[in-house]
């Protein structure tokens, strides 16, 4: 996916397409920007209104941390050959430029491509790995079963 600078610096909400505003934590001394369209937001850097990368909502940021979750354990359990050599696996699957494979970035549709994708491969090639991995993330099959591809 591309984004444009505004998107990139958090400055637009790149879901609604509005322009985040500055707003405290509740208990935390920096700020953070905010789309008041649909919540997404992202901290500052301390002391400055520079956000630290793109708004996000919560439930998409706790997905993005499932998906690295369920595909890190692939290259870190050597799975794979090499880090690299997973990504560029993943991007195929995925049908993306492997420059673009950011799940840090990644909306949450795309965040369930990439845990469906990782499950069915870890369950296949270890399958102790697979029910220790859904133990500490979840059923993978009942998180996406709202996915339609
Ligand atoms: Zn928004």
């Amino acid at each position: 996916m591309k984004y444009d600078d505004d998107i990139l610096n958090g400055l637009v909400c790149p879901k609604c397409h509005v322009r985040s505003v500055i707003k405290e934590y509740d208990n935390e001394p920096k700020q953070r920007r905010v789309c008041e369209k649909c919540g997404a937001f992202v901290g500052c850097h301390p002391g400055t209104e520079r956000a630290m990368g793109i708004l996000a909502t919560p439930s998409t940021r706790s997905l993005r941390k499932i998906a690295h979750g369920w595909f890190d354990s692939i290259w870190r359990n050597k799975l794979k050959r090499s880090r690299y050599n997973a990504y560029s696996w993943l991007s195929l699957r995925l049908n993306m430029n492997k420059n673009d494979v950011h799940i840090g970035m990644f909306e949450e549709a795309e965040c369930r491509k990439v845990i469906i994708i990782s499950a069915s491969y870890i369950k296949k090639k270890n399958p102790e790995l697979y029910d220790t991995l859904k133990e500490k993330y979840g059923d993978p099959d009942s998180m996406c079963n709202s996915y339609e591809d």
